[in-house]
């Protein structure tokens, strides 16, 4: 046990996007034993939570568990489908997009990265990191690639880093009428399960997924969702592989297995929070963290400060990044307002360090948590000395009592 000579009182506010609030619910199914990995009920347990998966990617297809952080699954996709050398174009909307480009370059791969070109006042040093995914730039640069040497389209599907999103239908798209045969691999590590999202309707080859966000679990299992042509493609693929290779594992999930020790506690998790998803219904989810989110952004305008998201059509469901006045150093804001309020803020990464912060709304919370969440940042940001425009919790109150919530699935019957 972690021993501190003081802990706060009352619940800490954990507002990062991601890990996200984990309920009580999932807390208490992963303290029950830890059973016989080989044995006949952990054969149902297996069976049942990667149905329950199948369903929240939208997908008919494989979905396979990682006992590995997101960063795994990334490396997974990767190593499955491609060979040394191989050509795969990335699209840069922000720090998560980066990190998963040079991962894809450490493995050996030609990695071409493309950007948003143009210029922007608020974040001059990431101009790119505003927007989502430009499709059409993918479709012009595919169309010149003649001798069709790109094996693979990777893009970030909610970009943790910005709050932002990217139409993964309108990259599909783009794919589709340039003719080429690329794979198109996902990361949704924070979009699952709080976003819109769909591997087959859309397209996907590979899905890149993790606990920690939307399904509202600890850190600690990462997933791969593959279509058909992925698999195919992973017979004839020469990046060396071993424990992440897709061919042993999806044969033994068949019957509810994993060729190893898989993550047990956290499977007894996932198989919760799988329940509750669906008793509330993925399209009532997914209003829900909408709804939250247009609130909290009512929040971020009355006080006068930017949105990092310059695009109104892909604000993210699941966080906001909030551009801080120049000269204020957004981390120090951030560790003044923990040490008072107890509330954790995301941090700026790469790029937009010290420039901005993130509100995170996901995971087990209500409208009251992001109003206390809200009225922290309010506090922190007169203490620490900054103008605001007005009361951003005001507004936020405004509008939660302006906009009632979904009626989840089960109480709609
Ligand atoms: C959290 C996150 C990651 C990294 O996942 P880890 O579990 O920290 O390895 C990658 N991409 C996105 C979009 C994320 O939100």
């Amino acid at each position: 046990m972690l021993t501190l000579d003081f802990h706060p009182t009352g619940r800490h506010f954990l507002q990062i996007p991601g890990p996200s609030p984990v309920p009580d619910r999932v807390l208490r199914a992963m303290s029950l034993p830890t059973i016989d990995h080989r044995g006949p009920e952990f054969g149902a347990l297996g069976r049942k939570v990667l149905a329950g998966l199948r369903e929240v990617f939208r997908t008919q297809h494989p979905v396979i568990v990682y006992p590995a952080s997101g960063t795994g699954a990334w490396e997974a996709a990767l190593v499955n489908t491609m060979s040394p050398g191989d050509h795969v174009l990335m699209f840069e909307t922000g720090h998560f997009a980066s990190l998963w480009a040079k991962l894809a370059q450490r493995l050996g791969l030609k990695t071409e990265v493309m950007a948003w070109q143009g210029a922007d006042e608020q974040l001059p040093a990431a101009p790119g990191w505003r927007r989502g995914v430009d499709a059409a730039l993918i479709e012009r640069r595919l169309r010149e690639d003649a001798a069709r040497g790109i094996k693979a389209v990777c893009v970030v599907h909610n970009e943790t880093s910005t709050g932002v999103t990217s139409d993964i239908a309108a990259v599909r798209r783009a794919i589709d009428a340039a003719g080429h045969p690329a794979l198109l691999m996902v990361d949704t590590i924070s979009g699952l399960a709080s976003a819109d999202y769909r591997h087959d309707e859309w397209g996907v080859d590979v899905t890149v997924s993790g606990s920690q966000k939307g399904l509202m679990l600890p850190p600690g299992i990462s997933f791969n969702a593959i279509s058909p042509k992925a698999l195919e493609a992973a017979k004839a693929a020469t990046l060396p592989r071993s424990y992440f290779a897709w061919d042993e594992i999806v044969a033994m999930n068949k019957d509810g297995y994993w060729p190893y020790t898989p993550n047990t506690n956290l499977l007894y998790g996932l198989s919760e929070a799988l329940e509750m998803l669906a008793a509330e219904g993925l399209p009532q989810v997914f209003a829900r963290h909408q709804r939250w989110a247009a609130g909290v952004r009512a929040a971020v305008r009355a006080w006068g400060l930017p949105i990092q998201c310059a695009d109104p059509a892909v604000y993210s469901p699941v966080l906001t990044g909030v551009i801080t006045p120049p000269g204020v150093d957004a981390d120090a804001l951030r560790r003044l307002i923990h040490e008072r309020f107890d509330l954790s803020l995301g941090t700026g990464l790469g790029k937009v360090k010290g420039r901005m912060f993130r509100i995170g709304h996901l995971g087990d919370s209500n409208d009251l948590t992001l109003l206390a969440t809200l009225a922290g940042c309010e506090m922190g940001m007169k203490l620490f000395g900054i103008a605001l425009a007005g009361s951003g919790v005001a507004a936020a109150m405004d509008h939660f009592a302006s906009h009632a919530a979904p009626k989840p699935l089960q109480q709609a019957a």
